[in-house]
């Protein structure tokens, strides 16, 4: 299943439609969201099918395909599991500030005719022409982003091949100063979209220019995805094994502000995960404790600390004598770590 992205260009009656749909949808979210919690203190719980079906007939009488309504069910449903399962927060209620922003369509699409797709209650709506993975369309989603509506579709597709262009073997520490530091000794900057993007948004944001801003956000979010799949992409053709140093960002992040945050390490992680099952490569996580501490060369731990020695870029080990590149130590100790000779695997 691969999902795929068209951007759409609706006519301004239909721009019309979609909003009032979002409108009735984002009171179909609350509700749903409040019914589910206030039952649950009853001691009432549903399963998903039949929570979808809890507004059977509504869809009439407001002009939302059914299949659309529980959709949107289903979603809030999935956030209070998630909840309820403590792999998320409680989920919050759609609003001004926080705006539901997408439509689902849960059931098959028929394939697009020249660059017009036909959906459920709406008509053939057109998009930006582009060439669609061949495949069947298993379900999709209608997203309001700044820059316009784009409709996001889930294909029964294989994923583009990935064409082996190397057999080696790497331990990759992600940092805060460059984005990946390789086993290798390869440093991947970062580049700093935000940074340069970010003065333009301050500015758009004292200028109280929302939109502008909100514009300024996507295509910096776009800009990164980009990045990070051309990234994944090469590291899996050209490795057999990819150990990765599972940092606990929060704590880093915390730290040192937005420059974490920005650089999109969890999204590089997934992609690094599901592209390796894809390319056949073995992608595996260690814990990164003690692997800035240890010398790569004697196993002593002689190293600076992964937060308080944050400064140090180079040390020497006082045992052997090594000298040190701080990130590339901790990467070569990630890569033998995945070999699990001195660290954990998480
Ligand atoms: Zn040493």
């Amino acid at each position: 299943m691969i999902q795929h992205q068209l951007k759409l260009r609706p006519n301004a009656k239909l721009e019309k439609q979609l909003d009032e749909w979002l409108w009735i949808l984002t009171g179909v979210y609350n509700w749903a969201i409040r019914k589910i919690e206030n039952d649950a203190a009853d001691k009432i719980y549903y399963s998903p099918k039949r929570f979808q079906n809890l507004l059977a007939g509504h869809s009439k009488k407001v002009g939302v395909p059914s299949h659309v309504i529980q959709g949107t069910l289903s979603v809030a449903y999935t956030a209070w599991q998630r909840c309820f399962r403590k792999i998320a927060g409680k989920p919050k209620l759609k609003g001004a500030r926080r705006p539901l922003n997408n439509i689902p369509f849960p059931d098959p699409i028929s394939a697009p005719d020249g660059n017009y797709i036909g959906l459920l209650g709406l008509g053939r709506v057109r998009f930006n022409k582009q060439r669609l993975p061949e495949g069947r369309i298993k379900c999709g989603r209608l997203v309001k982003k700044a820059s316009g509506w784009h409709l996001c579709l889930f294909i029964d597709a294989e994923p583009n091949q990935i064409i082996r262009t190397g057999q080696g073997e790497i331990g990759i520490d992600p940092g805060f100063k460059d984005l990946l530091t390789l086993s290798t000794g390869e440093k991947i900057e970062h580049p700093r979209e935000l940074e340069a993007a970010a003065k333009r948004l301050a500015q758009a944001q004292r200028g109280k220019n929302k939109k502008l801003a909100a514009r300024i956000s996507e295509r910096v979010a776009n800009r990164r995805k980009d990045r990070n799949h051309k990234l994944s992409r090469r590291l899996v053709a050209e490795n057999t094994k990819i150990i990765f140093s599972a940092d606990s960002h929060k704590i880093v992040a915390k730290k040192f502000g937005k420059s974490v945050s920005s650089s999109g390490h969890a999204q590089l992680r997934s992609m690094l995960k599901y592209k390796s099952l894809t390319g056949g490569t073995q992608y595996i996580e260690v814990s990164p404790k003690n692997s800035t501490r240890t010398c790569s060369a004697c196993g002593c731990l002689s190293g600076p600390t992964r937060l308080k020695g944050l400064k140090v870029r180079h040390w020497v080990c006082s045992m052997c004598g090594t000298s040190h590149d701080r990130d590339i130590n901790a990467a070569v100790n990630t890569l033998s770590a995945g070999a699990g000779t001195s660290l954990e695997q998480v």
